[in-house]
């Protein structure tokens, strides 16, 4: 089997019930190619009643799957993973044809996807609540954990490939049905995916895909026969979704936007600080929830620091993401390159040094794309516009600051909380900053905080509204529900 990578591509299909069908409700959206602003394809979305079939089917299926034998149920998850690893580059190419990033960007998040995979396949161990023999007189207490029914995850634009998988194979292994609502501006890899999952062996009904937008999302939150939801995406939609599930009576977790800190000191290796720096905030063309954009740096090296930025980000090749030679590929949409062109705009008029331009980066050969190259403001002030919202394209501000404690005060009072990171050669510095980070995830010497798939991810404040997160344990204890089973046989002899 092979996987159609080659656009034009036929229009986007709901998979229900094991069958593939076009969504019936009103509305819908072309998928362009952000590199090249070619029609890849179409994606209608989905009617009240795709909903309905997809849930009953989801609670048909949920009646035997939440019985079967945990073995049998992580053997099409083994399935799923060859199957993912081996379709792997054609996965790429497709993300990167209808997103714009790079292919080992894409690449890269397919293969941290499927470790989300690989450790579901653990379910038979991660599933045990425990045991306690004797636990009063003549008691024995059992803790067991059950399956719920059927759940649904909303996912974002910014990573299509990988964040269904945060979800998806954690909801299924431990026994639940899925509904899968990916963003409707790149929905073809989840398509893609969804034709993999069809060969791996899931019962109809277990594992389902519907697309479409707002009316969809609020369809799926409204329907009595979910019983929670996972969703990834901006701060106001995740605020809405959070209220709206819970409102609803159901499980609901809510990952938001960010606005992540780098801070660097004096005694850090500068050049390698620079590198993963750099790196962190232009991955992606910035348009990740873990890029580290707002950089504060001790004022003694802060001169030092910004020439290593500048040579590093400016070194970076802007094109198709199709092309090997390409760091930083293209922005989503035209809508997005102009929000982000909005944002440099404001930096300039509130006073920010503009150290690196990208706004006339030239693409030859690719005039219909949303491209932009690295742009770097130094002397930012953290109450600026650049330093407190969620920019999401490839633009970074430096900051000076007199030293760790000034930099963790202005860190901690952003509204969000996602990642940080600490470049340092001092211990005494790196204990407080894990101590005193008001965020969800923190690195100290690493670029990204970008935790492995069997520790769980998300952020604090305004990145996050619940309190389980995606990946890993969490995700059993939000599949789940523990009952105790409490036994007394007195001995009849
Ligand atoms: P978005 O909020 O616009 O859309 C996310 C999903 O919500 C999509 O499936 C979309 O169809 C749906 N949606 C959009 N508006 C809605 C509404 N009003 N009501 C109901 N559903 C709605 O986000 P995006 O632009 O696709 O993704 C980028 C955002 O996601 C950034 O803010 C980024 O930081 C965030 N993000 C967060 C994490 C995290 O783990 N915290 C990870 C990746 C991305």
């Amino acid at each position: 089997m092979t996987l159609n990578t080659v656009p034009p591509w036929e229009d986007v299909q709901n998979y229900i019930d094991g069958e593939w069908q076009s969504p019936t409700g009103d509305g819908g959206r072309d998928i362009v190619n952000p590199a090249t602003g070619e029609t890849l394809s179409h994606v209608g979305f989905s009617s009240e009643s795709d909903i309905d079939t997809a849930v009953e089917a989801g609670q048909d299926a949920f009646e035997t799957w939440s019985t079967t034998a945990v073995e049998e149920r992580i053997q099409p998850l083994f399935e799923l993973k060859q199957l993912l690893e081996a379709h792997q580059d054609e996965l790429a190419e497709v993300l990167v044809r209808e997103h714009g990033k790079t292919r080992g960007e894409a690449s890269g998040e397919l293969r941290r996807g499927i470790e989300n995979v690989e450790v579901a396949c653990g379910i038979p161990s991660m599933m045990q609540a425990g045991h306690l023999p004797n636990a009063a007189p003549e008691i024995d207490e059992t803790a067991v954990r059950k399956p719920l029914g059927v759940f649904t995850a909303i996912t974002p634009f910014n990573f299509p490939g990988m964040i269904p998988l945060w979800f998806l194979p954690y909801a299924v292994a431990t026994g639940n049905a899925f509904i899968l609502k990916p963003s409707e501006q790149d929905p073809v890899v989840a398509q893609r995916i969804f034709e993999l999952i069809d060969q791996a062996g899931f019962p109809d009904g277990v594992v389902q895909l519907v697309h479409g937008s707002v009316d969809t999302v609020n369809g799926l939150l409204d329907h009595d026969g979910i019983a929670g939801a996972s969703f990834v995406g901006s701060t106001p939609v995740a605020k809405a979704i959070y209220e709206r599930a819970a409102k609803n009576g159901k499980r609901v977790q809510a990952q938001g936007g960010a606005k992540n800190h780098v801070i660097v000191t004096e005694t850090a290796n500068l050049d390698f600080a620079a590198q993963k720096t750099v790196s962190s905030a232009l991955a992606c063309g910035g348009e990740r929830c873990l890029a580290n954009d707002n950089i504060l740096v001790e004022a003694s090296v802060y001169d030092e620091f910004v020439e290593l930025v500048l040579e590093e980000a400016g070194s970076k090749v802007v094109g198709d993401g199709l092309d090997d030679g390409t760091d930083i590929g293209a922005l989503i949409s035209p809508e997005h390159e102009e929000r982000v062109r909005e944002f440099i705009a404001s930096g300039i008029d509130e006073g920010a040094e503009l150290l690196l331009d990208g706004r006339d980066v030239d693409v030859p050969g690719y005039e219909g794309g949303n491209f932009l190259a690295p742009t770097v403001f130094g002397d930012v002030d953290p109450d600026m516009r650049i330093a407190r919202e969620e920019i999401f394209g490839p633009v970074m501000g430096l900051l000076p600051v007199e030293g760790i404690d000034e930099a963790i005060d202005v860190m901690n009072r952003s509204d969000f909380g996602n990642a940080a990171s600490l470049f340092t050669g001092r211990g005494s510095d790196a204990r407080k900053f894990r101590h005193q980070a008001d965020v969800g995830n923190v690195a100290v010497n690493a670029g990204t905080a970008a935790p492995m798939a069997f520790f769980h991810f998300g952020g604090r404040k305004d990145s996050f509204f619940g309190d389980l997160h995606a990946q890993g344990e969490d995700m059993i204890h939000f599949y789940t529900d523990k009952t105790i089973y409490i036994e007394r046989w007195p001995d009849e002899s």
